[in-house]
């Protein structure tokens, strides 16, 4: 039986990403297999983020970039520049078709498609199981399965950043083409946090996207009830047709995966733990973090344990992870507070995670406090409520004392 030297389990963003790098790193006697249920040749979904400098993804995957962006909730817009930054949309079958052709250069990569059933180590090493076969690798790199969680000394929080959304053509100039819209807040809230994004391709064609912040998600007609009463109320009397659709949900968390599940079976991408927990973005995360793999594997070294945050920004993102999963109605005020007070490009560094303390206390000044202070009590009560509980890591909900608070969704698979 052949033993592959790498096996990718999961040939989507991670996985292509990662293989791409192995191949032109490896020599050309190391093989690798990249293993996926789907051909990956629709546009399951669409990637955007936002970059200074040269794109990291080639001009041709990207299919529109925006110089502006804006923000508006009932009491306030905003539209500005987001110089240096651009922000940029790649729709992943532009992308898959692009790393496929780059992979197809290269002999000692294969393709197999199939429903991975299992991926295991034992005395003769890692192997999967797909479609009733084994397969065996001297590496697993899993993208597909979820990880196990390494318990924390913190509070966990976990909840959904899920969307649904709805490529439209209008009959007539509707959109402004040099702005996304990256949140309008004019939709009800109900108990959670609730905005649209709307990315123009044209001024006829658009992405319109519900995206909804919360434990559990919506039944498939709330999305399309939402969306109907948003094009009314924003676009009155403008007729549209819908395109396609897209849907998806992305862990809004701060547990921490493990990197690896045995000792030569590696997760990466969003098992991996790489989604910045508050926004859901991830793309750039990991196609920068998949370089470093790649490297790492080749040159014999243990691969680093998934995006570590400066700890401050993880603390920053447990705080909002607190209120958001508690008080999730808030989140229009915070966010409104937040665009209200602050130029989008320093919003973007803070996104970014590369802010400095200066920044940080500009940018916190003029948010909401009491929601803020009651997160941060809860923080520094959690050690003394841990000494007494010694297993209550799991038991805890850090949020349950609030009102309305929401169920913790315990399904990390995405
Ligand atoms: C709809 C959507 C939109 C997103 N938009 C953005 C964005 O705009 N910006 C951003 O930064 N991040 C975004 N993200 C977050 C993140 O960038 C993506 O989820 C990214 O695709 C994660 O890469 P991944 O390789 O971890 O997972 P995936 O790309 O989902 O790859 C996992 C692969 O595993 C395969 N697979 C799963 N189970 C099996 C099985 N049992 N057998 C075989 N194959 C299997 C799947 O078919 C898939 O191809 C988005 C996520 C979603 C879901």
């Amino acid at each position: 039986m052949r033993t592959f030297t790498y096996i990718i389990a999961g040939g989507g963003c991670a996985g292509l990403s990662v293989a791409l790098h192995l191949a032109k790193l490896s020599p050309a006697s190391a093989s690798i297999l990249i293993i996926d249920q789907d051909t990956k040749t629709t546009n399951d979904r669409t990637w955007c983020f936002w970059h200074a400098d040269n794109s990291p993804v080639p001009e041709s995957a990207i299919s529109k970039s925006w110089s502006n962006l804006s923000f508006s909730s009932n009491s306030f817009s905003s539209q500005s520049s987001i110089a240096p930054y651009t922000y940029s949309m790649v729709r992943s079958a532009d992308w898959y078709e692009h790393m496929h052709q780059e992979l197809g250069a290269f002999p000692q990569v294969t393709f197999l498609q199939g429903r991975i059933e299992a991926i295991e180590e034992d005395v003769l090493g890692p192997f999967v199981m797909v479609g009733g076969d084994i397969v065996r690798g001297r590496t697993i790199l899993n993208s597909c399965k979820p990880a196990p969680i390494r318990s924390l000394r913190k509070p966990t929080y976990h909840l959904w950043q899920h969307f649904k959304g709805w490529w439209i053509e209008t009959g007539e100039d509707t959109f402004d083409p040099e702005t996304a819209r990256l949140m309008d807040f004019r939709t009800q809230q109900k108990d959670s946090t609730r905005f649209f994004y709307v990315l123009p391709i044209n001024p006829r064609k658009a992405l319109v996207e519900y995206t909804v912040f919360s434990g559990e998600l919506l039944e498939d007609g709330a999305y399309d009830r939402a969306f109907h009463e948003y094009m009314e109320q924003q676009f009155p009397g403008i007729s549209y047709s819908v395109m396609e659709e897209e849907k998806g949900k992305i862990p809004m968390t701060n547990r921490t995966y493990r990197r690896y599940t045995q000792a030569n079976i590696i997760n990466i991408g969003t098992v991996g733990g790489i989604v910045k927990p508050t926004t859901g973005y991830a793309f750039l995360r990991i196609l920068a973090e998949s370089k470093q793999i790649a490297h790492n594997l080749v040159s014999g070294k243990r691969v680093a344990e998934g995006h570590t945050s400066a700890s401050r920004f993880a603390f920053y993102d447990r705080l909002l992870l607190h209120i958001l999963q508690g008080e999730g109605w808030l989140g229009k005020g915070i966010f409104s507070a937040l665009f209200r007070s602050n130029p989008m490009r320093r919003i973007l560094k803070f996104l970014d995670e590369d802010t400095s303390w200066n920044q940080e206390l500009l940018i916190f000044a003029r948010l909401p406090k009491k929601p803020f202070l009651q997160a941060l009590w809860r923080q520094l009560i959690y050690p003394l409520r841990q000494s007494k509980r010694p297993q209550a890591d799991s038991l805890w909900n850090p949020t349950s004392k609030l009102p309305n608070s929401q169920r913790i969704a315990t399904d990390i698979s995405h």
